[in-house]
């Protein structure tokens, strides 16, 4: 027998808990199918667990908006659940003068975006701060913050279910059929292969979407942007860190730069780099430590030889260069033709950050398209 739900969301990571959840608060019969046996196991778990301010982002890009309104939604959520957050703050820094228009030009651009709280801080405004730090200029983000990612995850769990939800794990979508007027048929592999019939169906499965997409008949092949994968690695500190808020250096092509972070146990990370890849490998080469120790001297010129060790590595859904200008892609029958279905695709940074408002945007397209 095939069972017939209201909505089926695919993937567990943090947009597609966050999806499912409000799939649920609507009243919706939601199932939750995620290939793998946990929760957030993709890159929702290869992260810096930042929470961006909105900053970069072309205006009225959906990056823009929903960075920035996600931003408010994560804090407040945060607070409401007790997941543990920080609002620590991040320097953006220049670390020659011909970097100086570069940040010019970001501190207009987080206005446009309505991120309007950016100080600029000359050298020594900055080093008072910041002894350690390295530059001719920086500017400043105090509603830049990081989170527990795994505690947010677990807290949008919680809220599903309590709203009536299931999650279904060790359940890859395999298959599906689009048919006219009739719920999507869903064809779930592993050890227990269901059939599902779904009035409403969300394709969030990071990574994968585009191989979810071109597996349901009726999705049309050409309405799937070819996707790339650019992975990040990190590289660990070993011994104190030495800032107290987040360092950033003027963004690169394809990533933000090799950044510092702090964990929430106040343990430092620099990354992640920029490596385009054909398949999915998480390994981190350790070949790539010069790098990262020539681009961190250039804001914290004391960082010791030795003092990196390999950490972890994400890989970035990139969508390949074209129409999309490097922008999230939210689908909906307007541009798939398929009613009641939703496909994210290129949700990489700042997905993590959006992930409610991402949500709410989903809940707006099912309910309107
Ligand atoms: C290196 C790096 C650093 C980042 N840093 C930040 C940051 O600091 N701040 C920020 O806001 N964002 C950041 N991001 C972006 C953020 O991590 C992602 O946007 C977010 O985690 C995406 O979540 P997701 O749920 O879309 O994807 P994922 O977490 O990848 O989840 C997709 C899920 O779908 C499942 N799946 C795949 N195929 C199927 C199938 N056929 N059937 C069922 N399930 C399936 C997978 O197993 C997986 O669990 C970063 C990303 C990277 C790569």
């Amino acid at each position: 027998m095939t069972d017939t739900v209201d909505c089926v969301v695919i993937g567990a990571g943090v947009v597609g808990l966050a999806v499912a959840r409000a799939c649920a608060q609507q009243g919706w019969e939601t199932v939750l199918v995620e290939a793998e046996n946990a929760i957030g196991t993709g890159t929702s778990s290869r992260n810096s667990e930042v929470i961006h301010a909105g900053i970069y982002y072309p205006q009225g890009s959906l990056k823009a908006r929903l960075c920035v309104q996600g931003k408010h939604k994560l804090y407040a959520y945060c607070e409401e659940k007790g997941v543990e957050f920080s609002r620590c703050g991040k320097f953006i820094v220049a670390t020659h003068e011909a970097q100086l228009d570069a940040l010019r030009a970001i501190r207009a651009a987080a206005a446009a975006n309505g991120v309007d709280d950016l100080r600029w801080l000359d050298r020594g405004e900055a080093r008072a701060r910041e002894p350690a730090l390295e530059c001719v200029a920086a500017l400043e983000s105090p509603s830049t913050g990081i989170v527990d990612s795994h505690g947010l995850m677990l807290a949008l769990q919680g809220d599903f279910e309590a709203a009536g939800g299931m999650l279904a794990f060790c359940s890859p979508v395999t298959g599906g059929l689009v048919r006219p007027a009739q719920p999507t048929l869903l064809k779930v592999g592993g050890d227990e292969p269901m059939e599902l019939l779904a009035t409403r169906v969300v394709n969030s499965a990071g990574l994968y979407a585009q191989q979810v997409a071109a597996c349901i008949e009726g999705v049309p092949a050409q309405s799937i942007p070819p996707g790339r994968y650019a992975k990040g690695s990190y590289y660990s500190l070993a011994g104190a860190a030495p800032f107290s808020r987040l360092i950033y250096p003027v963004p690169e092509e394809g990533g933000l730069g090799v950044h510092l972070t702090i964990d929430l146990g106040g343990q430092a990370r620099f990354g992640p780099d920029v490596e385009w890849i054909d398949t999915i490998d998480y390994t981190v080469d350790p070949g790539r430590a010069a790098k990262f120790y020539e681009a961190i001297r250039t804001y914290w010129p004391a960082l010791p030889d030795d003092a990196l060790q390999p950490g972890y590595a994400g890989i970035r859904p990139k969508l390949a260069e074209g129409k999309h200008g490097g922008d999230f892609v939210i689908q909906d029958a307007r541009e798939h033709g398929v009613s009641g279905l939703v496909n994210l695709y290129g949700i990489e940074s700042p997905g993590l950050t959006a992930s409610l408002a991402i949500a709410d945007e989903v809940i707006e397209r099912l309910n309107t398209h």
